[in-house]
C-alpha cells in the first residue's frame, strides 16, 4: 500500500480508522479499513456505492481519495480531520455546549453539506455528531457519507455495542422505509439541538423508548397525521401512543435565540413532509437576519481556530472591503485636499492616515489569528484536487 498506517484513531460501524501518510507525498490521511465478511467478502454494491462517493466533491465533505480493495479488506483513504464534533464538544463546550456563534458556523456547514448531497441524491441516513468532522480551520465536514446506503443502517457495531438511536427520525422508528432526505434533516435539528444544550435531545434505550422520547417533548402527533404518515408508508403499523402535549422548544432549550428556536420547529417534524429541506434551512432568518450578525472576535478557546464561516452571505465579506477601499479613498481625496489648504493641516492628515493604516494591520493581524484560513467566498466552491 501507499500509505504508512499509523496509530488508532477510533472505531466505527463500519470500520476501523487509523491515521496514515502518504509514501509518495508525505500528506495526512485517514485510512479507513472496513472489516469484511470472510465468506461473503464486500457486496459489488457497497463498491459501486463508495465508488461513487469519490465524486461527491464539496467543502463540507470529507474526501474520499482512493478505494484500496484487496481480497480480505477494504481501505478507504479520506481527507484527515483533527476531531470529530462529539469529542469537540465535549473538550470546547461549557459541559458540552458550544457557544451560539460557533453553533451558528457548524450548522450552517451541515446544512451546506447536507443540501449538497439532497441535491445530487445522495442520503447520509446516519448523521450524529460522531460522523462530522471538524479540522483545525475550523471546518465542519460530514463523514462516512454514503456508507449507510453502501451497507445499510446498522443495527449493531462491530464490537456489538448497539448503534444510537438518538438521531433517527419518528417515520423511521415507526417502521417506514420509504427513505427520504427529510430523515437526514430530523438528524441535523437533533444534531443543532445537542450542540446548543450540550446533550442529546432524545435518548431513547430502543426503537419503542426512542419514539416516546420524540412524543415527551415535540408531542404526540394528532390520529389524523399519524394516519397520513402510515398512507405514506405502508410498511408502518401504528400503535397506541400515550397522548403526550407537546413542550415549547424555549423551554427545553432555554439558552437559545429566538430564530434558532424556529429552525429547530421545522427540523424537528414529526410529519416528514413537513420539515423544512436543507436549502430553505440555509435561507431562514437564524442565518440571514441582522439580529444575528456577530462579530469575528474568536470564542472557541484551545489550540483550535474558531470556526471560519459565520457568515453565511458569501458577499459579505466582499461588500466589507468595498466598503473599506471606499472609505479608503474618500480618506486620501480629504488628505489632498487639506494638503493644498496648509503644510500643517496636511501633516495631520497625514498623521491620521498612518494611524489608520497601523488599526488596519492590527485589526488584519487579529483577524489572521482568529480566522487564520479561507474567505467566505470560498465555500460555494467545490474541492478538485
Ligand atoms: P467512523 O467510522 O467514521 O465513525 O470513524 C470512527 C472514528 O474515527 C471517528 O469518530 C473519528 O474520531 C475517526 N475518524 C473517522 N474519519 C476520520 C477522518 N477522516 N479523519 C480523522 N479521524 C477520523
Amino acid at each position: 500500500m501507499n500509505y504508512v498506517q499509523l496509530e488508532k484513531l477510533g472505531e466505527g460501524t463500519y470500520a476501523t480508522v487509523y491515521k496514515g501518510r502518504s509514501r509518495t507525498t508525505n500528506e495526512i490521511v485517514a485510512l479507513k479499513e472496513i472489516h469484511l465478511d470472510a465468506e461473503e467478502g464486500t457486496p459489488s454494491t457497497a463498491i459501486r456505492e463508495i465508488s461513487l462517493m469519490k465524486e461527491l466533491k464539496h467543502v463540507n465533505i470529507v474526501r474520499l481519495y482512493d478505494v484500496i480493495h484487496t481480497e480480505t479488506k477494504l481501505v478507504l483513504i479520506f481527507e484527515y480531520c483533527e476531531q470529530d464534533l462529539k469529542r469537540y464538544m465535549d473538550t470546547h463546550g461549557d459541559r458540552g455546549a458550544l457557544d451560539p456563534m460557533t453553533v451558528r458556523s457548524f450548522m450552517y456547514q451541515l446544512l451546506k453539506g447536507i443540501a449538497f448531497c439532497h441535491e445530487n441524491r445522495v442520503l447520509h441516513r446516519d448523521l450524529k455528531p460522531q460522523n462530522l468532522l471538524i479540522n483545525r480551520k475550523g471546518e465542519l465536514k460530514l463523514g462516512d457519507f454514503g456508507l449507510a446506503r453502501a451497507f445499510g443502517v446498522p443495527v449493531n457495531t462491530f464490537s456489538n455495542e448497539v448503534v444510537t438511536l438518538w438521531y433517527r427520525a419518528p417515520d423511521v422508528l415507526l417502521g417506514s422505509r420509504t427513505y427520504s432526505t427529510s430523515i437526514d434533516i430530523w438528524s441535523c435539528g437533533c444534531i443543532f439541538a445537542e450542540m446548543i444544550s450540550g446533550v442529546p435531545l432524545f435518548r431513547g434505550r430502543d426503537n419503542q423508548d426512542q419514539l416516546l422520547h420524540i412524543m415527551r417533548i415535540i408531542g404526540t402527533p394528532d390520529d389524523r397525521t399519524l394516519r397520513k404518515i402510515a398512507a405514506e408508508s405502508p410498511e408502518i403499523q401504528l400503535k397506541q401512543y400515550p397522548r403526550y402535549p407537546k413542550i415549547p422548544f424555549q423551554q427545553v432549550l432555554p439558552k437559545a435565540s429566538p430564530q434558532a428556536i424556529d429552525l429547530l420547529e421545522r427540523l424537528l417534524q414529526f410529519d416528514p413532509s413537513k420539515r423544512i429541506t436543507a436549502a430553505e434551512a440555509l435561507s431562514h432568518s437564524y442565518f440571514t437576519g441582522s439580529s444575528n450578525n456577530v462579530s469575528y472576535l474568536p470564542t472557541v478557546a484551545g489550540a483550535m481556530a474558531p470556526p471560519a464561516y459565520n457568515f453565511p452571505n458569501p458577499h459579505a465579506h466582499q461588500q466589507q472591503q468595498y466598503q473599506q477601499q471606499q472609505q479608503q479613498q474618500q480618506q486620501q481625496q480629504q488628505a489632498q485636499q487639506q494638503q493644498q489648504a496648509a503644510y500643517a493641516q496636511q501633516a495631520q492628515a497625514q498623521a491620521q492616515a498612518n494611524l489608520y493604516a497601523m488599526q488596519q494591520a492590527q485589526a488584519q493581524a487579529q483577524a489572521a489569528q482568529a480566522q487564520p484560513v479561507v474567505p467566505p467566498a470560498y465555500y460555494q466552491q467545490t474541492f478538485h484536487r
